[in-house]
């Protein structure tokens, strides 16, 4: 039946809310949140709240309850939506500071206590104690007239509404369109502001729009019914309409919910461009030589290899889009898949039984890459809509790939070409293609666009002897790989590689990322004299290794390793590490998803010190944002992530996460001497602060023995002051890569800018100076354990400089310390003070040849 507009806007009722909160009215267009004031979750009003008690503003039935506790939504006989939020980004809080009293589906009458609040509790945390009061599903009233002024709970009208008789007429007649699956990017889920976008977009349709998670469904123009469905991150929906509008609502609000409905804390996707810029006028993306027989890349693996360039080239695995029966072609998909584990599991069990568990264990990480749920209903929500299952796998995996090597994260981002590894080795068990394997010529050098570990590991020891990739960085598996495997690699290498001829002679130097064309015969007698000279000194580094770091005058500097977990830790004390610099905690937790607890955090940092054997350990606490996201920490977008809310400034800002890690830190004992480091001080106020939550975590836990207290030195500010700062601290540990990137103002990650971005900048070197100095004048000590400490050039002014310990990675720390053997302090003295002196970080890396 056709209603005309007249008769549906007939009112049948008027409703009276009573004010669910004492407190001041506020109109909803002054509420601080964009979604709430320009009326997308619905229309009503706010208010400041006076007591702590929600109560139900009208009889009705608790339709939805969010599960953090701060929302709640009541559904009267007339079908009216009434929703209350508390506060403003309340939803972050999880649940913390309030108390539910009600359960959905219960029938309750007006003034009934449904949500306690512990608003001392809001007022720190949350962004506002404002509480909205909103009709969500507006299309049911005729009017709404908010009160205004101060308010008490239960007594006085906060709303007066007008219903309908019938709401908008949805037709549901038409096709119906199911949506391809879609992640939820939202780290805080399909909550009230991104419910609220997208309830507003499918009620621009006329056709019944409906989202599904698993079996669940919602209807997508009702917010209540979105959040109903308690949608969390990473969370598999599709979308289904049904109408005669059915495909354009898909195609159009598909893409929104893909990339996170506009809202905050969604993960960061990559900015737009807003102006198009052509491949031509686009910078290059990495550093170009300007001779035409030097290409240059980044180091991936050091060593050296000379011999003839192979191009290594993987055919695309062509894939028939349409397919047959669907249950056909998922018996296909998990026919392969299960082929894959057993390829996988052999491999595995081969590479134990060579003696390289660390191979392995990369392999076993693509076993589980199999068993993501996500990447199976991706293709399984393909096939369902008639492709082939070579199509919906290629497509499934390939899709994930694409959004982590989006990622910001750099470990997370590499992760994506293991997830192509083991995606096409499915697909040509699918395919039926055997990806046949080029006889390589001796004395290979490969070149390709992209390798993946099953192809490094797979590698000929006997033929390649090195290889470059013009894709990947120093931490992909690739990388790792090659690094256990003792091959020059170099990552990264200017594109022009790829047309370059099957067998030219060619040298690659993975040590300085390069690839040099047509050497003459001379250049490579010489680099295989150095090359024979190398395997001699590095056995006889390796023979030297457990011994101390003293220069020939008798000065001793601790030679410590930067480790990211407990595997590192015991490979530095084989290696003659006398105990840990710099443990980045973040490192451990990198791919979870929920916060560690105390005890687990206990377990972790005593397993390490375990496995010291009572060596120092210094823990540096949590350095997230910037360019090191936790998925179980989400934080705002911000413009600018290297100068905003990251490192020591997150743990001020959530005291409790800081906490739990101090404790967790200081219940380690057996360890000689243990320290607790905090990164990106930049002011005394900061240190301050943190010492006074250690003092007072300290107490609770009552421990008695001594521990280290220091700061990182990476931001200028802080090595300016550091005469100050010692008077705080115990020690300074120098993190160059972000001193470096705050001093010359150039992102540490910048592929253009890398090259200049050396801390062998005089600039940065007179920085170390100041703070060994500040450091020395009140008897602290000074560390460096940025990556320069691994730099061999970099060692002996370091100690020059007076620095007193270097904390290296760990496959280095066995050259470090015969670096440090090699020359007097007086030496190292009078090298440093030239240094200082020097206009260029080129002019300093002069005065220190490398050998090679
Ligand atoms: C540094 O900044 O030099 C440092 C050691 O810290 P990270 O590299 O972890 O930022
Ligand atoms: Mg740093």
């Amino acid at each position: 039946m056709d209603l005309s507009a007249a008769e549906m806007e007939v009112a049948v009722a008027t409703i009276e809310l009573k004010a669910p909160l004492d407190g001041v009215i506020f109109p909803l267009e002054q509420v601080p949140d964009p979604v709430f004031a320009q009326k997308m979750v619905g229309d009503g009003l706010s208010i400041d709240p006076l007591n702590q008690l929600l109560s139900a503003p009208c009889d009705g039935t608790v339709t939805q309850l969010h599960r953090a506790g701060h929302a709640v939504t009541l559904t009267t006989a007339e079908g009216v939506e009434v929703m209350m939020h508390i506060g403003l980004d309340t939803v972050e809080l999880k649940g913390k500071g309030f108390t539910t009293l009600v359960e959905e589906g219960q029938v309750v009458r007006s003034g009934d206590p449904l949500i306690e609040f512990d608003a001392d509790f809001l007022a720190i945390h949350a962004k506002s104690l404002l509480t909205q009061v909103v009709v969500t599903n507006m299309e049911r009233l005729a009017s709404l007239v908010p009160a205004t002024g101060t308010v008490r709970a239960n007594d006085d009208v906060a709303l007066v509404l007008e219903v309908l008789d019938s709401a908008g007429v949805e037709q549901a007649s038409g096709e119906r369109v199911i949506s391809e699956a879609v992640l939820i990017p939202n780290t805080t889920g399909l909550h009230a502001r991104p419910a609220a976008v997208l309830a507003n977009m499918a009620k621009q349709y006329q056709s019944r729009v409906l989202v599904q998670r698993g079996e669940d469904q919602a209807n997508a123009k009702s917010l209540v019914s979105i959040m109903g469905l308690e949608v969390s991150y990473q969370d598999k929906v599709v979308l289904i309409a049904e109408g005669p509008d059915a495909a354009e609502a898909v195609a159009a609000i598909t893409p929104q919910l893909a990339s996170g409905l506009g809202d905050e804390g969604t993960k960061p996707a990559p900015a737009p461009a807003t102006t198009e810029i052509t491949e031509d006028a686009a910078p290059a993306p990495r550093p170009r030589s300007e001779d035409p027989r030097l290409l240059l890349g980044v180091s991936a693996s050091p060593g050296v290899g000379v011999g003839k360039l192979f191009q290594l080239r993987r055919d695309e695995i062509e894939v028939r889009e349409e397919g047959e029966d669907p249950h056909r072609e998922r018996r296909t998909l998990d026919d392969a898949i299960d082929q894959a584990k057993v390829q996988l599991q052999a491999l595995q069990s081969e590479l134990h039984a060579q003696g390289q568990p660390a191979k392995a264990a990369i392999f076993a990480a693509h076993q589980e890459l199999l068993e993501d749920p996500d990447l199976l209903d991706i293709a399984v929500s393909a096939m369902a809509k008639g492709k082939s299952a070579a199509y919906a796998w290629k497509r499934a995996y390939t899709t994930h790939a694409e959004r982590l090597a989006q990622l910001r994260n750099k470990l997370l981002a590499e992760r994506a070409n293991d997830l192509q590894d083991v995606g096409r080795r499915v697909l040509a068990i699918i395919t039926g293609q055997s990806v046949e394997e080029p006889e390589l010529p001796p004395e290979t050098i490969l070149v390709a666009e992209e390798l993946t570990p099953s192809d490094t590991a797979s590698l000929d020891r006997s033929r390649v002897l090195g290889f470059c990739t013009v894709g990947g960085g120093a931490t992909s598996h690739v990388a790792i790989l090659a690094r256990a495997l003792d091959i020059p690699a170099v990552a990264g290498i200017e594109p022009r590689a790829l047309d370059l001829d099957n067998g030219r002679p060619v040298i690659l130097d993975g040590t300085r990322g390069t690839l040099r064309l047509d050497p003459d015969l001379k250049e490579i007698e010489r680099i295989r004299e150095v090359k024979e000279k190398t395997a001699r000194k590095r056995e006889a580094d390796l023979a030297a290794a457990q011994d101390a770091a003293v220069t020939p005058d008798g000065h001793r500097v601790e030679i410590v390793a930067n480790i990211g977990g407990e595997d590192e830790a015991r490979r530095a004390v084989e290696l003659g590490a006398e105990g840990v610099g710099l443990l980045r905690s973040e490192f451990l937790y990198l791919e979870r998803t929920s916060a560690p607890t105390e005890d687990e955090q206990y377990q972790i940092y005593s397993g390490i010190a375990t496995a010291l054997e009572e060596r120092p350990l210094i823990i540096r606490t949590l350095d997230v944002g910037g360019d090191k996201p936790l998925p179980y920490l989400p934080l705002p977008r911000e413009e600018n992530p290297f100068l905003g809310v990251r490192g020591v400034r997150i743990a001020l800002d959530r005291p409790e996460i800081l906490r739990t890690q101090i404790r967790a830190i200081l219940r380690v004992s057996r360890c000689s001497r243990l320290g607790i480091m905090f990164p990106m001080i930049a002011s005394l106020d900061e240190i301050r602060a943190i010492k006074g939550v250690l003092a007072e975590e300290q107490d609770k836990l009552g421990r008695s023995e001594p521990f280290q207290v220091g700061i990182m030195v990476e931001v200028p500010s802080t090595a300016v002051m550091a005469e100050q700062f010692a008077k705080e601290v115990d020690f300074f540990s120098i993190g160059t890569n972000d001193l470096t990137q705050y001093t010359l103002a150039m992102d540490r990650g910048h592929p253009k800018l890398a090259p200049q971005a050396d801390a062998m900048n005089p600039a940065v070197l007179r920085l170390i100076a100041q703070t060994v100095e500040g450091a020395h004048a009140s008897g602290k000590w000074v560390g460096v354990c940025g990556g320069i400490a691994s730099d061999l050039q970099a060692v002996p002014i370091l100690v020059g400089l007076g620095v007193d310990e270097l904390s290296v990675s760990v496959p280095s720390v066995p050259a470090v310390k015969a670096e440090v053997r090699s020359r007097t302090l007086d030496e190292c003295k009078a090298l440093a003070q030239r240094a200082l002196d020097q206009d260029t970080a080129a002019a300093v890396r002069a005065l220190v040849p490398l050998e090679f």
